[in-house]
């Protein structure tokens, strides 16, 4: 399948075994892209996704890598060297959050892990993606989307303030890196997802959070991997060509 000018190019989406990242790499492989459907244990999750792409006619094909770590993101992105088109977009969504918690109770080890995966990882594939895209480094553009969350604006007190400084740091590096690279052809926007229907939460502990949660969203339910999905879509897409620095909240009003 080829993109509408019947260019080929890939879509590497992080942690897209589940979740949002499954729905992103779904939806991009309908919309012709090349998907790397990144994961970093979970194969038979992100083999699923591939196969899901495949059977509706696209191009897609796994990498396990802990994007958190730079040897893996350096063996991540020459996978995608060795393809014979060029890296058009980057999804960094890989993300992690551990039990709901005060901050009394948060070790050093759980803040570095949460950091490292959610910050470090979505800065290192960014950087490597510029390196690709820039057309200061002879690349033909790009566009990056950064999976944030509600909690950079609402601190997630009594849950994961880990979590929600980590996502806070995304949301600068969006701003910053959108005006560093805005000639080079490359918009970098972001979604601030709210609460959503995934495995997440269990991790945080609670897997019906969602559910407890939503009478307080105004629209009184959780979101769909899907519609945060068509958010991501909308900036990669050339709808959204004059768009760059901007963060969507997609909460349902929260
Ligand atoms: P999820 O269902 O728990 O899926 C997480 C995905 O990330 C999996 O594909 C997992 O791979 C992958 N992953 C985790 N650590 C990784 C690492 N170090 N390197 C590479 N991949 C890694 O999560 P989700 O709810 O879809 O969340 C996706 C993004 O949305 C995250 O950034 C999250 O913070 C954000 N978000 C979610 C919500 C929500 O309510 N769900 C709200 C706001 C923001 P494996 O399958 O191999 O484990």
């Amino acid at each position: 399948m080829m993109l509408k000018d019947n260019v080929k190019r890939i879509a590497l989406v992080t942690g897209a075994s589940r979740g949002i990242g499954a729905a992103t790499a779904i939806r991009l492989g309908a919309e012709g892209y090349t998907v790397c459907v990144n994961y970093v244990s979970n194969v038979e999750a992100a083999e699923s996704v591939v196969r899901s792409i495949v059977d509706a006619g696209g191009d897609a094909f796994c990498v396990q890598a802990d994007v958190s770590k730079e040897a893996e993101v350096f063996a991540l992105f020459a996978a995608i060297d060795r393809m014979a088109f060029p890296l058009a977009a980057l999804v960094n969504n890989a993300g992690v959050l551990f039990t709901q918690s005060k901050l009394v109770d948060i070790t050093a080890d759980r803040i570095e892990k949460v950091l490292a995966a959610n910050v470090t990882g979505s800065l290192l594939c960014a950087r490597e993606a510029v390196k690709r895209m820039s057309t200061e480094f002879n690349g033909q553009g790009g566009v990056i989307v950064n999976v944030s969350s509600a909690a950079s604006r609402t601190g997630s007190p009594n849950e994961y303030i880990d979590y929600a400084a980590s996502k806070g740091a995304v949301d600068a590096f969006t701003l910053g890196l959108s005006k560093e690279v805005a000639a080079e052809g490359i918009r970098v926007n972001g979604v601030r997802p709210g609460l959503i229907y995934t495995d997440i939460h269990a991790d945080g502990g609670e897997p019906n959070r969602v559910d407890r949660l939503a009478s307080r969203i105004p629209m009184q339910r959780g979101g769909t991997s899907e519609e945060v999905a068509a958010s991501i879509c909308f900036l990669l897409s050339d709808d959204a060509s004059f768009i760059t620095g901007s963060i969507i909240d997609v909460t349902g009003g929260l």
